[in-house]
């Protein structure tokens, strides 16, 4: 086998554009091939902005993984010299005995996160552009806000080549190898040989990774962006990014108004449904809204918002991968000489991650220990070989 690069990296959005550039800080020899020119929205970056907190209701062992996010967003926009995370805090809203509600008041606990519980009556002076029922907690994570995700893969591929990295787009990889001696990667341009291949191919892990097909669900997600009367009330600096759960339409969540000369389109007030949408192959997505999504999110508009309006002025979809649990998928692929790692089922919450996730797919992939406690994303809870 003739290899020509230590790794491959096959998938170059959110987690494979991190992943290249950590391996290629460190001097080695890096491809990273995409079937598209990231960033694109084909897959699940598209969308302007992602929300990044640390009071981790999906599981407290986030926590430590996203603290040292937060310091690696903030090395990467220092060595840059541009801003990635914005911190406008978040606002939680809910039954207090909600999960998710419960969820954020233990992580913050658990690790000394800073949160604020609101009464009805300061919540409403606070925040007077919402329209709560009496009966909902609020809870206030200051340190929390969105970050740039089609901005970032782009820097993280841009600085990934200045330091050596080879970066193929529109190229597609079919199947791959692993053996004793390297790993191959066979596209629809050609073969690659390397020494080990990182597999971080979002939505497509399914049609990739065999083992992996059953545990992953893709699904459909709708993006709206809408246009508020007053759009000052809601502009980035005096709007925060929020969550409320419903009892009847689940967990909605949404950001500040963006400026267009420093952010471009879309324009308006972003809003979405974090409740799974339909399930789809994604070669075959249909991007049509669906009548009810559409409704669902002028329901919350008009329930929770005084004037946010109900025109929907941009709508698009995204693609989530569900893991059985919602958990990630973080591991060294078994059978494979050790030769293959694997980042899947960020299931709707994993682009906060994305440099930490680079960083461990970089020491997983060299060989290192990891330097945070990940067993809980391991393959081995999933039970492929049953
Ligand atoms: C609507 C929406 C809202 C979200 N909101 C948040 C949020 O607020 N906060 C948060 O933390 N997370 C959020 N997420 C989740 C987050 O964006 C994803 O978890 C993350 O982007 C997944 O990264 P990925 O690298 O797995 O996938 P992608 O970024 O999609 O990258 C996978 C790449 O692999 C490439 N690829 C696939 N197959 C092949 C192949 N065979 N050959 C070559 N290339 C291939 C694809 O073209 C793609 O570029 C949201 C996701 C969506 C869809």
């Amino acid at each position: 086998m003739r290899i020509s690069y230590d790794f491959i990296v096959a998938g170059a959005g959110s987690m494979g554009s991190a992943t290249a550039y950590y391996l290629a800080k460190q001097g080695f020899r890096v491809l990273a091939i995409d079937q598209f020119d990231p960033p694109h929205d084909q897959g699940s970056h598209a969308g302007q902005s992602r929300i990044i907190r640390k009071a981790y209701f999906e599981h407290p062992d986030y926590v430590p993984l996203l603290h040292r996010s937060y310091e690696l967003w903030k090395a990467f926009e220092e060595e840059i010299g541009e801003r990635i995370y914005y911190e406008t805090g978040i606002v939680y809203f809910g039954d207090a005995s909600h999960p998710t509600l419960a969820g954020v008041r233990s992580s913050a606990k658990l690790y000394d996160v800073k949160l604020e519980v609101l009464d009805p009556q300061r919540s409403s002076v606070e925040f007077p552009e919402f329209n709560l029922p009496a009966s909902f907690q609020t809870l206030v994570e200051p340190e929390a806000g969105f970050v740039r995700p089609e901005f970032a893969i782009g820097k993280y591929l841009t600085e990934a080549k200045r330091l050596g990295a080879r970066l193929l787009v529109n190229e597609r990889v079919l199947s791959w190898t692993s053996g004793p001696d390297g790993v191959s990667a066979t596209t629809d341009k050609g073969v690659h040989y390397g020494g080990k291949l990182i597999l971080t191919a979002g939505s497509w892990m399914k049609k990739l990774v065999s083992p992996l097909d059953r545990h992953l669900r893709v699904t459909r997600q709708t993006l709206a962006w809408v246009s508020p009367k007053d759009p000052d009330a809601f502009a980035l600096g005096n709007f925060p990014c929020w969550f409320i759960e419903d009892p009847q339409l689940g967990m909605f969540y949404g950001f500040p108004i963006l400026p267009y000369e420093s952010f471009g389109g879309p324009i308006g007030l972003k809003i979405a449904s974090h409740r799974p949408g339909e399930t789809v192959d994604p070669d075959a997505v249909d991007r049509k809204t669906l009548a009810e999504e559409q409704q669902a999110i002028q329901t919350v508009l008009s329930k929770y918002f005084h004037d946010a309006g109900q025109e929907i002025i941009t709508l698009k979809t995204c693609l989530y991968t569900y893991s059985p649990d919602e958990n990630f998928i973080i591991d060294i692929l078994p059978d494979t000489y050790k030769r293959v790692v694997v980042a899947a089922g960020f299931s709707g919450h994993g682009f906060k991650f994305v440099p930490v996730v680079g960083e461990l797919l970089s020491q997983l992939a060299t060989g290192k220990a990891p330097t945070l406690k990940t067993d809980f994303l391991g393959m081995s809870r999933l039970h492929c070989s049953d």
